[in-house]
Parts: structure tokens; C-alpha cells; sequence
């Protein structure tokens, strides 16, 4: 398959990087490719970016047959554009694609576009502190029908947004709350595939969540609601003693690839780290028996994002002083030292882009 570009006529002006928000503005161009049963996946191609023209009736706006994905491209202090482990995101979207009936991408073709785009937008990879630009590919399914079926079309395509810091409290603590009146997944469901439902079943108790103060929700089980899962768009991780300990994934919990990281980076330094169930009684225990030393969220947006405060019931308790604990910065100095190139890659991590 050849990959065609098709430059735009005329440039966005680019923003100021001390400023950039989350996810609200987009570079100039994007990749596109269409699936039929006939051709299969065919006409890659990079073009201006551009609204899409879509039948009202199109599969995925009733169904949500879609899947995506989310990385970033980090610019080093010499200027280069490097990435962070995207052949495991291109395997999960693969993963995600096979759990939502949706035709698998060649895994070397994507990153391969993917590098291409980027390229082509590097001025728009932003170079302040902590700024990125994020990727973000998605498939969805395209037939104008409005029966129940998987689709037999469907689009690929990747947008780029340069960002800031994701939480506006930056590397601070977040206050979550653990909701026992929603589930977000439930073994056998979509909850380990990245699937736009996943999210759209989060949503009340998110707004809830806010209402009540809190930045996220900490999910229990879909069966039980005692055993913790994840934090919606983060996974999560415990320090009990001297045990870094984080769910074991169970089906329903989305497997991260920062998640993985720490997990790996622990075994690296030969640090105790467990995947295993846990409950919201062992943490409440843990608590109070003063062993609980920290909990942080671990994602691509916010990489690791300390806990301070975690709400169950009509318990509110408060960990490490509501300070960044010692653990969770060691992790986020070490994976973000990676990222931007300011640090050996001991772990073959990083895929340059120029
Ligand atoms: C994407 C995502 C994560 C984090 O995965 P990373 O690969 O580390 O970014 C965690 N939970 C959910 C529900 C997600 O969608």
C-alpha cells in the first residue's frame, strides 16, 4: 500500500506552548484509510485536516462500534521528536479491534503512517515543559444502516493536538471517590478494550464525582463492587508498605501501557511490585493501620498523577499528607526522563521520529 500526501494550501497560525490546554486544538493535517470487505484496509493517505461528511444513519454514531487510541510524540532538549512504546499501543488498538468485530491494521503500515504524520507536523510538537503532542488514532465503523451487525466499512484515521499538563492541579494531588452506585465494565464486557462506551458508561458518576469535589472516580468491580479496578482513564496503584501493588488485570480492567511501564521499571530496579486483587476493605484496613504510604494513577495523559484524598462511603481519608509521595515521583521522573530524552532509554522504549 502506497501512502499518499496532500499538503494544505494554507498553515494554522501555531499556539503559545506555555498555554496549551488538553485536546482543543488540531495540526493542520491528519491520516486517513478505508476499509471495505472487497479491498480491505486501502488508500492510506495524509491530508489537510477536515470535517468529515457522514450519513446521519452511519454505524458508529448508533452503536459505538469504534475503537482508538491515545499516545504522544515528546521533542527532546536537542530538538528531536521521539515516541513512547507505540507499537504497544498498536497492539492494543489490534486487540481492542478484535473485541469490537473491527478488521486488525497491519501493526508496522500504522506506525510507519503514524511516524509519517508527525513528521510532517513537527513544528507543532511543542517544546515548553511537560507539553507534548498527542496522537490520537481511531477506527469507526461507517455503514449507513441501522440494523445490528458489525459494519462492513470502515474508517482509520489519526488526529494530532499539542497539550499541556492533562489535570489543571498539574503534578499535585487529586482527590478521587469511589463510586458504588455505577460500574464502568464488567468481566466479559468491553471494559479492556479502548472503545468509546467504556467511557460513555463513566460519564454520571464522573459528573457526580465532580459535583462532590472529586477529580475521578476510583471504579470497584462490575460483580462484587469490592474490589478495586481503575480510575477511568488512568489505571491505579497502591504503595502498602514497601509493596507497590496495582490490580491484576482481570478483563475488565484496560491494560496500560504506563501501568506496564512502572510495573516493568520496578522488576528493572528489583523493587516489590504485585498484580494482584485487592480490595476497598484491605485499603481502608491499610489505612488505618498507617501502612498505606501512597496511591497514583498511572496513564498517558498525566503519566503518573498523585492521589491525595480517596472518598468511600461517608470515609474520607487522606494519604501522604496530600503531598506527592516519594514512590510516585521517583516513577514520574524516571518514565518522563525517558520520554524527553533526558535520561538513557535502559529499556528500548523509544522510537525516534527525526
Ligand atoms: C487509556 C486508558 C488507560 C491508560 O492507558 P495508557 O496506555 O497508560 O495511557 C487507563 N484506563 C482507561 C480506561 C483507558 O482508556
Amino acid at each position: 500500500m502506497e501512502l499518499t500526501i496532500k499538503r494544505a494550501e494554507k498553515l494554522k497560525s501555531k499556539p503559545d506552548d506555555a498555554n496549551l490546554g488538553f485536546g482543543t486544538l488540531f495540526t493542520d493535517h491528519m491520516f486517513n484509510m478505508d476499509y471495505d470487505t472487497e479491498k480491505g484496509w486501502h488508500s492510506p493517505r495524509i491530508e489537510p485536516y477536515a470535517h468529515f461528511e457522514m450519513d446521519p444513519a452511519t454505524m458508529f454514531l448508533h452503536y459505538g462500534q469504534a475503537v482508538f487510541e491515545g499516545l504522544k510524540a515528546y521533542r527532546t532538549e536537542s530538538g528531536n521528536i521521539q515516541l513512547f512504546r507505540p507499537q504497544e499501543n498498536i497492539k492494543r488498538l489490534n486487540r481492542s479491534c478484535r473485541r469490537l468485530c473491527i478488521p486488525e491494521v497491519d501493526e508496522d503500515f500504522a506506525l510507519d503512517a503514524m511516524k509519517q504524520l508527525i513528521a510532517l507536523e513537527q513544528d507543532w510538537v511543542p517544546s515548553a515543559p511537560e507539553t507534548s503532542l498527542y496522537i490520537r488514532p481511531n477506527i469507526i465503523a461507517m455503514d449507513p444502516f441501522l440494523g445490528v451487525r458489525s459494519s462492513y466499512t470502515y474508517r482509520f484515521y489519526i488526529i494530532l493536538s499539542p497539550v499541556g499538563v492533562y489535570y489543571p492541579e498539574g503534578f499535585n494531588p487529586v482527590k478521587i471517590l469511589v463510586t458504588s452506585d455505577y460500574v464502568r465494565a464488567v468481566r466479559g464486557g468491553v471494559g479492556e478494550a479502548k472503545t468509546p462506551a467504556n467511557y460513555a458508561a463513566s460519564l454520571l458518576a464522573g459528573e457526580e464525582a465532580h459535583k462532590a469535589g472529586y477529580t475521578q472516580v476510583l471504579w470497584l468491580d462490575g460483580v462484587e463492587q469490592k474490589y478495586l479496578e481503575e480510575v477511568g482513564s488512568m489505571n491505579i496503584f497502591f504503595v502498602i508498605d514497601d509493596e507497590i501493588i496495582t490490580p491484576e488485570l482481570n478483563g475488565s480492567i484496560l491494560p496500560g501501557i504506563t501501568r506496564k511501564s512502572v510495573l516493568e521499571l520496578a522488576k528493572h530496579w528489583g523493587e516489590k511490585a504485585s498484580e494482584r486483587q485487592i480490595s476497598i476493605d484491605e485499603l481502608m484496613n491499610a489505612h488505618a493501620s498507617g501502612k498505606l504510604k501512597e496511591v497514583f494513577g498511572a496513564g498517558t495523559a498525566a503519566v503518573i498523577s498523585p492521589v491525595g484524598q480517596i472518598k468511600y462511603g461517608d470515609k474520607v481519608i487522606t494519604i501522604a499528607d496530600n503531598q506527592v509521595g516519594p514512590v510516585a515521583k521517583k516513577y514520574y521522573k524516571a518514565i518522563t526522563d525517558i520520554q524527553y530524552g533526558k535520561a538513557e532509554d535502559p529499556m528500548g522504549w523509544i522510537v525516534p521520529v527525526s
